[in-house]
């Protein structure tokens, strides 16, 4: 299959939100043409059954079936390319809380922010409507600012 910069699809809802917080964003189910720079992204994950992740942390969690958007950055080495690369991956080794979320995920899409900052990225979007917070904590771990770094995108699959 061809990888473009626009090779993925969410629902166009979801993708004009985004659009009203990153300008001109690019949807990539592979991480082949995302720039090795640092920079922050969206990581947007369909669930399409509910999902109890395996974490100590959240026993009672259940996660419902939805589009859920994850905010991260990534400035070490292979930037933004080298950490989509392993967040677009269908098998991992699970190590970060959203890694339970993208295993189970049906669709995996990324967004690239170059430059950009999980916390902004996730202030603006938590504050615009139709985004709720599912997990308090959940992806935030190593954060003071956030209440989370993961978005449940209105509440129907
Ligand atoms: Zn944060």
């Amino acid at each position: 299959m061809r990888s473009g910069a626009h090779d993925a699809e969410p629902p166009a809802a979801l993708a004009d939100r985004i659009a009203a917080t990153v300008a001109r964003p690019q949807f990539h189910s592979c991480a082949d043409e995302i720039p090795a720079l640092g920079g922050a992204y969206l990581l947007l994950l369909r669930l399409q059954r509910s999902l109890r992740p395996d974490l100590k942390a959240f026993a009672n969690l259940r996660l419902m079936p939805g589009w859920y958007v994850y905010c991260g950055s990534a400035y070490g080495p292979g930037g933004m390319r080298a950490r989509l690369k392993r967040h677009l991956a269908p098998q991992k080794a699970p190590r970060w809380h959203v890694d339970h979320l993208s295993l189970a995920a049906s669709t995996r899409i990324a967004v690239p922010v170059p430059g950009g900052s999980e916390c902004t990225l996730f202030a603006a979007l938590s504050s615009a409507p139709d985004f709720s917070i599912p997990a308090p904590g959940f992806g935030s771990s190593d954060c003071r600012r956030c209440a989370s770094h993961l978005l449940l995108f209105r509440t129907v699959s």
